[in-house]
C-alpha cells in the first residue's frame, strides 16, 4: 500500500477525487459513515474526518457504509453471500421464503442484502423470489401443469393473487399462455 500523507487525502476528499477510491475511506465520527474519497455527500467538518486504510478498519472502528457513494460495496463486486442468496432462492421456488429465513440461512444481515439488492439489481429480495417463483409456474403451465397446480407448487397461497402477479410480469392471464 503506497504512502499517502495526510494532506494528500484532504486534497483527494475535497476534489472527489476517484482514483483514490479503495486507497483510503473517509470517515465521519459524528455520523458514524464511511465514504470513499470520491462521495459527493457533503463535506465534513475536518476535526469529525478519520481516515482509515481499509474497509476492514473502517467496520472495525464500528462505521457503516455509506447509502451514496456505495462504499460497502466497492469495487463494484459482489460481496461473496451474494451467490448463496441467489442459490437459496432458486431452490425454493416451491414455496414463499421469507425474509428473516434467509437472512438466517445466509448469516447475512437482512437490511445488508436488501440494500445490495437495491444498488446492483434495482428490486427486493422478496420481489426477486416472487419473479423466480412465477417463472417457475410459468415454466409448469407451458408443460401441461393446470394453472391452480402451478400456482400452489410455485408456493402461492391464493389463486387469485397468483393470478395478478402473473398478468403483471406476463401481459396475459396464466390460462391463455397454452393459448387457450
Ligand atoms: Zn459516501
Amino acid at each position: 500500500m503506497r504512502k499517502l500523507s495526510y494532506d494528500e487525502m484532504i486534497a483527494a476528499m475535497r476534489t472527489n477525487d476517484a482514483r483514490y477510491a479503495g486507497e483510503f475511506y473517509v470517515c465521519v465520527r459524528t455520523t458514524g459513515i464511511y465514504c470513499l474519497p470520491s462521495c459527493k455527500a457533503k463535506l465534513p467538518m475536518l476535526k469529525n474526518v478519520v481516515f482509515l486504510r481499509t474497509r476492514e478498519e473502517a467496520i472495525e472502528a464500528g462505521f457503516r457504509g455509506c447509502k451514496r457513494c456505495r462504499s460497502e460495496f466497492y469495487p463494484n463486486v459482489s460481496p461473496p453471500w451474494v451467490e448463496t442468496v441467489l442459490a437459496f432462492l432458486r431452490k425454493g421456488v416451491h414455496y414463499k421464503i421469507r425474509e428473516q429465513e434467509l437472512a438466517d440461512h445466509i448469516g447475512v444481515d437482512i437490511s445488508t442484502i436488501r440494500r445490495y439488492f437495491k444498488s446492483y439489481m434495482e428490486t427486493t429480495p422478496m420481489a426477486y423470489h416472487r419473479k423466480m417463483r412465477l417463472e417457475y409456474a410459468h415454466s409448469l403451465i407451458k408443460t401441461g401443469t393446470d394453472y391452480l397446480t402451478a400456482a400452489f407448487e410455485a408456493g402461492f397461497e391464493s389463486s387469485s393473487g397468483f393470478r395478478d402477479a402473473f398478468v403483471k410480469q406476463y401481459g396475459c392471464s396464466p390460462g391463455r399462455i397454452n393459448g387457450h
